[in-house]
């Protein structure tokens, strides 16, 4: 159901922290966030609640540094529990 709004202000998404509401895009409630890194963007709710936008593009980058060290450390959480 449209119109239902979900407060996910102060919610943590990975590495995206919600600030405040912005406008909506296509039925769809968008989202100030910050990055970990200060930067900010706005991102659709859904996304932030499926795993779509976990940053602002800056873990992609740090991602595949990881890869190329050693995989230790941080689990990813249940997200990739697709087989
Ligand atoms: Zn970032």
């Amino acid at each position: 159901m449209m119109g239902k709004r979900i407060d996910m202000t102060g919610m943590k998404y990975e590495r995206l922290t919600v600030i405040d509401e912005s406008n909506r895009s296509n039925g769809h409630i968008c989202w100030n966030v910050v990055c970990d890194c200060g930067i900010k963007l706005t991102v659709r709710g859904v996304d932030l609640r499926n795993g779509n936008t976990k940053s602002c593009g800056c873990m992609k980058s740090e991602a595949t540094i990881k890869r190329n060290k050693l995989r230790k450390g941080k689990k990813y959480k249940d997200k990739e529990k697709q087989k």
